[in-house]
């Protein structure tokens, strides 16, 4: 064997070497970096699936009767098909190289998806250095639930409902949503009030200020009143036309704010026009997550409080209107019942209260994040 054979041999055996190892990832607007484990499969470089999932937060759906699996990541979808060493990308076939294998109820991908197919189709986010087996890429969109938007009901010249002796709503309400705030915080969440003192803001801002903060929960807290001094319990809403003859009463109630403080016919119109239907549909695409949300905070309420279960609602609160995100409003209890104020005045009640919007919370986020 000549020198010049021992060298390209040795080169081709430092390349084999160097394929098999892990891929680096390091992120361009992050100091932080991950790795893609390589896998040597009858001599092929593979990658488990997941690791997608790993490196750019792709989600990863395997249907296994259609004999494929879809990826997600950096809002763009592929799609790999068993015995097919193409991948799918705005319905154009890319070369992998080889077949995508299953070992154990575990799909693995060539190595080529990352190291060729996404520098090629996402440049801009992707790129690959093959001779230092490192990948470059943004910093993938962390959809986990981080910020919620806390609502205190009323403020300010608007006191909310009355209660039995003379309790403002808007004073209760605000004790208990800067109970929860302290927990979510306590749990590193990022909370935003649409109000920390006692000022009034127009429901409109409520729901801007939530937008603006790119909230991804929307809890509006609230304590409800009736002309029967007997009616009692919690209950939790969300969006959408009132269904029942009690809801509408509710939905009434909380409304009301905007002809008694915010301008009268003029502005209640304001609310009404076209801008504002457009808006419904904002929250209607989150209608499932939102009702999800009101009945884990529902439950929670009245395992904690043990208040008389009101259940879940849908009204049309003007409040949640145009939310891009899941939305709730919970009525903590009546302050027009002579026991249930008395109860809600108290400290260690309200701390109870938000304890449980807080269990709510989270257990919603939980559920949320691995989705
Ligand atoms: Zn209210």
């Amino acid at each position: 064997m000549c020198l010049k054979k021992i060298v390209l041999f040795l080169l081709l055996m430092i390349s084999f070497i160097h394929l098999s190892a892990d891929i680096k990832v390091e992120y361009v607007d992050k100091n932080h970096t991950e790795k893609i484990a390589i896998k040597d499969i009858e001599g092929k470089n593979y990658l488990n699936v997941y690791e997608l999932n790993k490196a750019f937060k792709a989600y990863i759906d395997e249907d296994v009767t259609e004999q494929r699996i879809n990826v997600n990541l950096y809002n763009k979808q592929f799609l790999f098909l068993m015995n097919s060493s193409y991948v799918s990308f705005n319905n154009q076939p890319y070369n992998i190289k080889h077949e995508i294998i299953c070992i154990d109820g575990r799909y693995f991908i060539p190595v080529e998806f990352v190291t060729h197919i996404l520098p090629s189709l996402l440049d801009e986010i992707v790129s690959y250095d093959s001779g230092k087996q490192l990948i470059k890429a943004h910093s993938p969109v962390d959809s986990s639930i981080r910020r919620v938007y806390l609502d205190p009901g009323h403020g300010g010249k608007d006191p909310g409902a009355i209660g039995y002796s003379g309790t403002y709503e808007k004073n209760i309400v605000m004790n208990i949503t800067r109970e929860v705030k302290k927990l979510l915080e306590q749990e590193g969440l990022e909370v935003i009030l649409s109000r920390d003192t006692d000022e009034f803001v127009s429901l409109k801002d409520r729901t801007e200020k939530g937008n603006q903060a790119k909230s991804q929960i929307f809890v509006s807290i609230h304590c409800n009143a009736s002309k029967s001094k007997t009616a009692q319990g919690a209950e939790v809403y969300f969006l959408s036309t009132a269904t029942t003859s009690e809801a509408r009463i509710v939905e009434a109630l909380e409304n009301s704010v905007v002809e008694k403080y915010e301008g009268g016919a003029q502005a209640l119109k304001k609310y009404d026009d076209l801008d504002y239907i457009l808006m419904d549909l904002a929250q209607s695409e989150h209608l499932e997550e939102s009702s999800d949300l009101a009945m884990k905070i529902q439950a929670n309420i009245v395992a904690t409080t043990k208040a008389y279960n009101r259940g879940v609602k849908q009204a049309g609160f003007y409040v949640l209107r145009g939310a891009y995100m899941p939305s709730v409003l919970v009525e903590v209890g009546f302050i027009s019942n002579r026991e249930e104020e008395k109860k809600l005045i108290k400290t260690d009640y309200q701390k109870k209260i938000a304890q449980a919007i807080f269990n709510g919370i989270v257990s919603f986020k939980n559920k949320f994040d691995q989705m």
